[in-house]
């Protein structure tokens, strides 16, 4: 009996014990996870093709149209609800514009989510509604390789580049930060999903995988999005009223403003104190 006493006080007391370096560790964390500070969040809309590439076509509408008229309507959309976030085109007009191009553009702005635009097409003109894609695993190697040199690239002449003081570390560091990227893109891919399935008269279908290059090359959260078929007449009529443009728009702004709601709130809750307050 006084044995089973004696077992128990100890059982008891090593509890105790965990519970203390628990209460410890949560106030000292030990090499707590950089947190990016983002202060103003940057989204990029990026209307697909322009200038000499029309992209689909449908009876009286060509894709590169559609896709920039929609980058407008979001952007309009975007500062009405969120005035602080900054809105970047990657294209404003009628241009053509490499896919490198584009990336680019969203990487030197050091954005938070890139969105590209886009309208489907196929050969029977049946088929309708839309999609939603992210990058494919297959090209996920590629795109660490790219983090990883697009970084050092950056520092080139800083001695402190380093992450972690160990490029081998530096590795495992930018291989978690690219997890971080498709799990969010895959969250936010998600959302607009749903959003989209619900507002779009054709639905939309489960999000895809795919290893669309413009979004391989971009080093943050991202998605393309086929609005619709152009060459379905019900889909080109919708995709180029006014009602159907604002309909979609708002449904993408929606889940842009869920993606940041929750990136604010996990920056918030992060274990380093930061001058946040979105
Ligand atoms: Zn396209």
């Amino acid at each position: 009996m006084l044995n089973y006493s004696r077992a128990y006080k100890k059982l008891l007391y090593l509890f105790f014990l965990i519970f203390l370096v628990y209460q410890w560790l949560a106030a000292h964390p030990i090499n707590a996870p950089k947190v990016q500070i983002i202060k103003d969040p940057v989204i990029i809309l990026d209307p697909g093709h322009g200038g000499n590439n029309p992209g689909a076509k449908g009876s009286s509408n060509l894709e590169k149209d559609i896709n920039l008229q929609f980058a407008y309507r979001i952007k309009k959309l975007l500062l009405y609800h969120l005035p602080k976030v900054k809105v970047i085109l990657t294209r404003e007009v009628d241009t053509f514009l490499s896919l490198d191009k584009r990336a680019e553009i969203a990487n030197l702005n050091k954005a938070d989510l890139f969105i590209s635009l886009h309208c489907n097409s196929n050969n029977t003109g049946i088929v309708r509604g839309a999609e939603v894609y992210i990058m494919g695993n297959h090209k996920s190697d590629e795109h660490l390789e790219l983090s990883l040199r697009e970084y050092y690239e950056d520092n080139e002449h800083d001695h402190s580049a380093s992450l972690t003081g160990d490029e081998g570390m530096d590795f495992i560091f930018l291989n978690q930060i690219q997890s971080n990227i498709i799990s969010e893109s895959i969250d936010f891919g998600k959302s607009l999903v749903e959003l989209l399935n619900q507002e779009h008269p054709a639905g939309c279908r489960p999000l895809r995988q795919a290893g669309f290059k413009v979004l391989w090359r971009a080093t943050m959260p991202s998605v393309l999005i086929e609005l619709g078929y152009i060459n379905n007449i019900q889909d080109e009529k919708f995709l180029s009223s006014t009602e159907g443009q604002i309909i979609i728009s708002q449904s993408i702004v929606e889940s842009i403003k869920n993606f940041l709601s929750v990136r604010s709130e996990e920056i918030q809750t992060a274990s380093i104190p930061l001058p946040l307050n979105k």
